[in-house]
């Protein structure tokens, strides 16, 4: 149901649980994020319930420069700690966020995805799956691999994907679910409300449908379905705090 993400920071635990407590509004039955960076260790912890619920899991250790986080509005797959996101593909290799609903997931785990690699019910998992899939299986890179899935799902995203063999860029994508980038100075941040990183940055890009970006800490890069660069300026959020 919402989306955060940022890189580039030090206190990244702090902001991803601050911007998932924005979003909490909107409602949600789970939460979850993951963190790491290049000298950190990988920390996926996820709860069922409130974001409460989750800080209690959450200790010193989780630290790095590099996270995503999400509540989840369950629509495929009951509220549980393993339907939670974020999801991490079967070699461990992908984690991804999710918002909205594959709506062809069945014909996708049909055709490409081992049954036996699933750990949990959700439509989520496919998706980390199938980038994972063409990765492993033709040989793709992960933002070749990211864009061949985006052109087989169907159905309303917002996904957030990081590849722990290079935790140094956030890959984003949407269609039918609000997505935003938020930008810093030497970082930058992702969400699905300007309110959940208003505190980080006044300044948002908007991601249109159909576009691939590829956020570091430094800059963004958004691509269209043809693979044009588009520059995009960004606008200054007006929230009340
Ligand atoms: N369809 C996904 C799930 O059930 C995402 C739901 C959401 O937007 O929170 O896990």
């Amino acid at each position: 149901c919402g989306i955060v993400g940022v890189i580039g920071k030090k206190n990244t635990t702090e902001i991803l649980i601050q911007g998932l407590e924005k979003l909490e509004y909107r409602g949600y039955d789970s939460a979850g994020i993951f963190v790491t960076g290049h000298d950190d260790q990988d920390h996926l912890v996820k709860s069922q319930g409130r974001i409460a619920d989750l800080k209690e899991k959450i200790d010193g250790r989780v630290q790095g420069d590099i996270g995503i986080g999400h509540t989840r509005w369950a629509t495929h797959g009951k509220p549980s700690e393993t339907n939670a996101h974020p999801h991490t593909s079967n070699d461990g290799r992908f984690v991804l966020v999710h918002n909205g609903v594959i709506e062809n997931f069945e014909e996708i785990r049909a055709h490409f995805i081992n049954d036996d690699l699933l750990k949990g019910e959700t439509d989520t998992e496919i998706a980390v799956q199938l980038v994972s899939y063409f990765v492993t299986q033709e040989s793709m890179t992960v933002k070749e691999a990211f864009k061949k899935a985006l052109t087989i799902i169907k159905g309303s995203y917002a996904f957030a994907l990081v590849d722990k063999q290079n935790p140094d860029q956030i890959y984003v994508a949407k269609n039918k679910s609000p997505l935003l980038v938020g930008l810093g100075a030497d970082f930058n941040v992702i969400c699905s409300d300007a309110m959940a990183m208003i505190q980080e940055t006044k300044h948002f890009v908007e991601i249109v449908d159909g576009e691939l970006v590829t956020i570091w800490a430094d800059k963004v890069e958004i691509e269209d379905e043809k693979g044009n660069l588009i520059r995009r300026e960004p606008y200054e959020a007006q929230l009340d705090l």
